[in-house]
């Protein structure tokens, strides 16, 4: 399941940067993830809930979004988004073309759970109701 390997990166750079951070907990992540890469959202939500088991990021939520791929012809120059992995250019009318966006897999936001005793908030109805 390739998915599993795509996941495990991502548990990892967002791990890293809780750990970075002190976060008490990571509550929600958004990715963007290239259509090239072929991930089948319910796989990945699916093995992010496996990966994250035991980790800060246990029970934290995963955002997908889309990146459509997007290719330059190298006959003509034409720009064009490709759907359903059509690379053929709509000018001329061959499939020599380069990749310009599809291929990425970004972490682009993660959210975090700060604080611990140190800088205990006393508003913070967690923390009121004896979580620490
Ligand atoms: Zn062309």
């Amino acid at each position: 399941m390739h998915e599993m390997s795509l996941v495990e990166k991502v548990v990892e750079v967002v791990l890293a940067e809780a750990q970075r951070y002190g976060a008490r907990q990571v509550t929600k992540v958004k990715l963007k993830v290239g259509r090239l890469l072929q991930v089948i959202p319910e796989t990945l939500a699916f093995c992010y809930e496996i990966a994250v088991q035991g980790t800060l990021a246990e029970g934290s939520q995963l955002y997908l979004e889309e990146v459509p791929i997007e290719v330059r012809c190298r006959q003509c120059g034409e720009t064009f988004e490709v759907e359903n992995f059509v690379f053929l250019c709509p000018r001329c009318a061959v499939a020599d073309v380069e990749t310009l966006a599809g291929m990425e897999l970004i972490v682009e936001t993660i959210e975090l759970a700060l604080g611990g005793e140190e800088n205990g908030n006393q508003n913070c109805a967690q923390c009121a109701a004896g979580q620490r």
